[in-house]
């Protein structure tokens, strides 16, 4: 049996997770890791500590013990109790936050499909013009914001349950005069030095076969290798490859 993922959800009033400290949590805590072999980052809430404010997150940057980097060992004198590889990282507990990092209830649940969360307008807007601010969003919450920019196009989108196999986080349908169409979508928030490689789009090139679907696509806050690219472009009837410039233009022309 899986223990569900714990996640504490922010709610105004919300007090630093710090021993006896009273004061109004100004940050929420993550554990950020990367794998390089698999290309996979963990990027989730920090249970331990779900939540800090602004003196005692200061002071655990100060006095953390380790190097910050992927599958290092950093300790903390508040954040990170369970000793799992990894470092610390905030997410500031501004007005867009809800917007931002809040992820729908049931997200943690691997045996549910999610429905299509409302992302927000004003998220929206504020990405168009934040492009930059991609690269903070929960994992997941990217991938609601992809099926929404893509419900606005015309698709009908289905988050699907959250897998470690990977290959689809969104079943695309479109109908037109020609008949039915299927994309599998996979959502790739990466920062922009860690390009999506050939053996992603290997993936979604299977399952798309496999699951005889009419097109895997790949959405990507990064960029692709030259592998990546020579792999699909023979493929592009069948592949699909968006990166960060595609995503700018989709957040400026949503619902204009
Ligand atoms: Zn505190």
């Amino acid at each position: 049996m899986i223990e569900p993922i714990k996640h504490f959800s922010y709610e105004s009033g919300r007090k630093c997770s710090a021993a006896e400290c009273t004061r109004l949590a100004d940050y929420e805590v993550y554990l950020y890791d990367y794998y390089p072999f698999q290309n996979e980052e963990f990027f989730e809430q920090d249970y331990t500590c779900p939540f800090l404010c602004t003196e005692h997150m200061e002071q655990n940057e100060q006095e953390a013990i380790g190097e910050r980097k992927p599958r290092g060992f950093v300790s903390y004198p508040f954040s990170k109790r369970s000793f799992a590889q990894g470092y610390t990282t905030y997410a500031p507990l501004s007005d867009v936050y809800p917007l931002l990092y809040s992820v729908g209830t049931g997200a943690a649940d691997p045996g549910l499909v999610r429905s299509v969360a409302e992302v927000n307008d004003e998220l929206i807007r504020h990405l168009a013009k934040h492009p930059e601010l991609l690269y903070d969003l929960h994992p997941r919450r990217f991938e609601e914001l992809v099926a929404e920019l893509l419900r606005a196009q015309g698709f009908e989108p289905t988050l699907t349950p959250r897998t470690r196999d990977g290959g689809r986080d969104i079943l695309a349908a479109r109908s037109d005069a020609l008949g039915s169409l299927l994309y599998l979508v996979e959502c790739k928030r990466y920062a922009p030095k860690n390009k999506v490689g050939v053996e992603v789009v290997r993936a979604i090139h299977g399952v798309t076969n496999s699951e005889r679907a009419t097109k895997g696509v790949i959405v990507t806050t990064s960029f692709f290798t030259k592998n990546a690219i020579d792999f699909a472009t023979p493929l592009k009837y069948g592949i699909g490859l968006h990166d960060f410039e595609t995503l700018k233009s989709w957040l400026a022309s949503y619902r204009n």
